[in-house]
């Protein structure tokens, strides 16, 4: 099991967070610091800590949070004019928090919160 990270902090309510969506399956925040203008973090609720554990976790996990990515882009109303989910993985992949994250981005805003 990874280590305690900000993500699960953020998903127990313990420090705030702007949440766009949530299900029973994921969390989306906006991130802190964003690079576009949609910039969300989307988490899965059961906790992975980083995309090469997909590898060995039940596929249900992993489809659970791919479909969850993409209801938030929906959520968003990002659909019609497309999004980027980017993953960062480890190190070299330049990922900072140690709690599984899809970065959902867009250049035009159409979301209403
Ligand atoms: P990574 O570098 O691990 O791929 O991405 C971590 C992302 O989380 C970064 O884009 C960073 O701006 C964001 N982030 C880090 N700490 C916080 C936080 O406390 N709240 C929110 N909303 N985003 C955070």
């Amino acid at each position: 099991m990874a280590d305690e990270t900000i993500f699960d902090k953020i998903l127990r309510r313990e420090i705030p967070a702007q949440v766009v969506y949530e299900d029973d399956d994921v969390l989306a925040f906006r991130d802190v610091n964003p690079q576009a203008p949609v910039h969300v973090l989307v988490i899965p609720k059961k906790k992975v800590g980083r995309f090469a554990e997909l590898k060995s976790a039940p596929l249900r996990d992993a489809g659970a949070f791919f479909a969850g990515v993409a209801r938030v882009a929906h959520e968003l109303r990002l659909e019609q004019n497309g999004y980027r989910v980017v993953l960062n993985n480890g190190r070299d992949g330049q990922q900072t928090v140690e709690y599984l994250h899809a970065r959902v981005r867009a250049k035009t805003l159409f979301a209403t919160h």
